[in-house]
């Protein structure tokens, strides 16, 4: 009997739709080289959700995405849903998924393909050859710690209170999943802290450094965040993984993407102890939403991390990312990605490359 996978797929708003197409093009075509069964069941999400079941994040969704093998996303949110109450705006389903799930560790690659080195902002040998891992903590840290909020100090004054916690386990957690990563790549692990400055972060270097003990394979490094962020555009070759807190990974992480020139090649995973959710990095795009102009790349690559991290075909993702590589060396381009001499193709077309490039380099 072959084998089955559940996969639940929110293609969400704007461009999600699109992206989210042009991926499940390419599955059912790894699907039939591999002799899997992949069970792709949709539901809606963000917007689209809202219009369907008055919720962002509707029961059956989450009860979906709780029961599949892993969640496949595409982006939600748009101009339309902007006035409506905060509780029921389409980007709230993003944070309902990731805590319901548990999905503590974001992982965002951030590796440029030969072909677009020249799209990069940088100079073309800071960035060539490229290939970074920043693994952020995603439900901990200062975005979810309590006390928050705004109240008044006793002269009358607004007072704005946030606050970073974390405990060891979760540092643990993390470091874990970052020494995982790193020992299938170049065995280097950065830790990025603030430990001279935040007592918090002080405790997350002590337990990662009392982690890496029993993990002398990883080499580990330490850097404070303003010289980490410094260090990212003065030589970003010189990281394998980062690991983070979570706002200090949700700033790194936007910086590293954009090394690579274009937000629409940026895949994502996000895991946890029993779940996992893929998704490009980018929005729902509404600018160009229903104009078949959206790079579907970062979709296909999302799910490409899929059969990494969930499904145990790290082949399958090296295949995918050959593909790409040799899609963007004949010179296809969608416009996000365009420059002179090259073939543009739009959403549709790039998908079929990369399902005929499956197709034939899949044994
Ligand atoms: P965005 O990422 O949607 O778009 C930023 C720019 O990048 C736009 O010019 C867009 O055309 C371009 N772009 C994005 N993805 C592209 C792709 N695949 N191919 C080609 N070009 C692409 O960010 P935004 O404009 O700030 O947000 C639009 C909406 O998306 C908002 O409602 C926002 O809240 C939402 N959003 C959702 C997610 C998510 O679902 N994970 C993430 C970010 C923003």
């Amino acid at each position: 009997m072959s084998e089955v996978f559940n996969i639940t797929v929110l293609p969400g708003d704007g461009i999600g739709p699109e992206v989210i197409a042009e991926a499940v093009k390419v599955l059912r075509v790894i699907e039939s080289k591999l002799g899997i069964t992949l069970n792709l069941n949709e539901h809606p999400v963000g917007g689209a959700a809202y219009e369907a079941a008055g919720h962002p994040l509707p029961e059956e969704t989450l009860a979906a995405a709780r029961e599949a093998d892993a969640v496949l996303l595409g982006a939600v949110g748009g101009p339309k849903w902007e006035t409506i109450d905060f509780s029921l705006r389409p980007e709230r389903a993003l944070l309902g998924l990731r805590s319901s799930l548990g999905l503590f560790a974001n992982l965002r690659p951030a590796k440029i393909f030969k072909a677009l080195t020249g799209a990069s902002t940088l100079k073309p040998e800071v960035v060539e050859g490229l290939d970074i891992m920043v693994v952020r903590e995603l439900t901990g840290g200062i975005y979810f710690g309590q006390p928050r909020g705004i109240d008044k100090t006793e002269s009358g004054e607004r007072r704005g209170i946030n606050t970073l916690v974390y405990t060891e386990s979760e540092v643990r957690r993390i470091a874990q999943i970052a020494f995982d990563v790193a020992r299938k790549r170049n065995k280097k692990v950065c830790s990025v802290d603030k430990a001279n400055v935040l007592e918090c972060t002080g405790m997350w270097r002590d337990v990662v450094i009392e982690f890496a003990q029993d993990h002398a394979d990883i080499e580990l490094s330490h850097m404070y965040v303003d010289n980490a962020a410094m260090q990212l555009v003065r030589n970003p070759k010189q990281f394998d993984v980062i690991v983070t807190t979570n706002m200090f990974g949700d700033i790194l992480s936007d910086e590293a993407s954009m090394l690579t020139g274009s937000i629409g090649m940026l895949p994502s995973a996000s895991l946890g102890e029993k779940h996992a959710m893929y998704e490009p990095i980018h929005g729902s795009a509404p600018d160009i939403a229903g104009q078949d102009k959206a790079n579907p790349l970062a979709t296909i690559m999302s799910a490409g991390m899929m059969f990494k991290y969930s499904l145990n075909r790290e082949d399958v993702y090296n295949t995918l990312e050959a593909v790409v590589e040799s899609v963007l060396d004949a010179g296809y381009r969608t416009p996000d990605i365009m420059s002179e001499g090259m073939q543009p193709v739009g959403c549709r077309e790039m998908g079929d490359l990369i399902a005929q490039g499956v197709e034939e380099k899949l044994a």
